[in-house]
């Protein structure tokens, strides 16, 4: 079994960027810059919008983090999205989810300007990675298929099981693995909470990736022999022996299915380090179309 070091391949990624924006720097001046809004004070959603903005500073992007209180009206959201839309030196721009219960969130996503989405969940840039054109893919599973080419593992032709299908991850994630590229053309299955058979779909799994927030919810009964095994799950649960008294735990129990697979990707270290790599990736794409 090999683990799929996503701390690795994303302090890798990062290096490629930080060369890539010194060259940038050089020639025109430019320093790509990622905006972040936060509303609210949600633990969770601090946390990775401050590892976002650290991973600016480690590759030599500009960042701003724009931080609303909870009760602000809608609007008052929908008024800072638009000064970000004109500012001209913001490359992209992120607000973090989930929003307080009271906000629309597509509404608010499709606010940002397309251009500057490079979270990749607007309309306009999901329609393009359907349609295989170029565009900001989702970061997650921009990530999943980043690690999955670095580690040269083979999808075409094999059985892919995507279990969860959030407009985030799951869907996209699907359509990616199914598209007629490198990684892609597999054969895939989306599984969902009404999906009846779920244990006989995994066992049939080549390529099995699992994003429904639930601790350890995949057992290694349900993994075929050799499968690789991607976990994008994050639950913090409560813990007595670390320091914060919380540790984060994937949807797969890593000890007994790791037990069987081929590659299998930890939490933490996995998916979350990727996510952000491919974050700052697309803000350097946005960065250098403005050139
Ligand atoms: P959502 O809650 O939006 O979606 C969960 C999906 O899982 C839904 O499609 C749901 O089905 C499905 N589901 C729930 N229960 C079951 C079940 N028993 N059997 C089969 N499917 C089920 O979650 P997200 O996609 O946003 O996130 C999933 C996990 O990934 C979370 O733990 C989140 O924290 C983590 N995450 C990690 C990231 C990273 O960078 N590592 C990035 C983003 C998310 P239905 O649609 O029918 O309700």
């Amino acid at each position: 079994m090999k683990i799929l070091d996503g701390k690795k391949i994303s302090n890798d990624i990062k290096d490629e960027i930080s060369k890539e924006v010194n060259e940038i720097l050089k020639s025109s001046g430019k320093q790509p810059h990622l905006a972040a809004i936060l509303v609210g004070n949600n633990g969770a959603s601090q946390t990775y919008v401050n590892a976002k903005v650290k991973a600016c500073e480690r590759v030599g992007f500009k960042s701003t983090l724009i931080r609303l209180d909870e009760n602000i009206s809608q609007n008052i959201l929908l008024n800072e999205i638009e000064k970000v839309n004109n500012n001209e030196d913001i490359d992209g721009l992120i607000v973090q989810l989930p929003l307080p219960k009271n906000f629309d969130e597509s509404l608010v996503t499709n606010s940002i300007l397309s251009s500057k989405d490079v979270d990749g969940f607007h309309p306009l840039n999901v329609g393009n990675m359907v349609l295989n054109l170029p565009t900001f893919i989702s970061a997650t599973p921009a990530g999943i298929i980043e690690l999955i080419s670095r580690y040269n593992i083979e999808t075409s032709g094999k059985n892919c099981v995507v279990v969860g299908r959030s407009n985030i991850v799951g869907s996209p994630m699907s359509i990616l693995m199914s598209r007629n590229t490198n990684p892609g053309n597999a054969t895939v299955t989306l599984a969902h909470s009404r999906t009846t058979n779920l244990k006989e779909l995994c066992l049939k799994a080549d390529i099995l990736i699992v994003a429904l927030g639930k601790a350890n919810f995949i057992t290694a009964d349900m993994v075929k022999d050799g499968a690789c095994v991607i976990d994008v799950g994050i639950s913090r649960v409560k813990s007595e022996i670390t320091k914060s008294g919380w540790k984060l735990i994937g949807d797969v129990n890593f000890s007994e299915v790791s037990q069987k697979c081929s590659f299998i990707t930890p939490v933490p270290g996995g998916v979350g380090p990727m996510t952000i790599a491919m974050l700052l990736k697309n803000t350097l794409l946005a960065s250098k179309s403005k050139i």
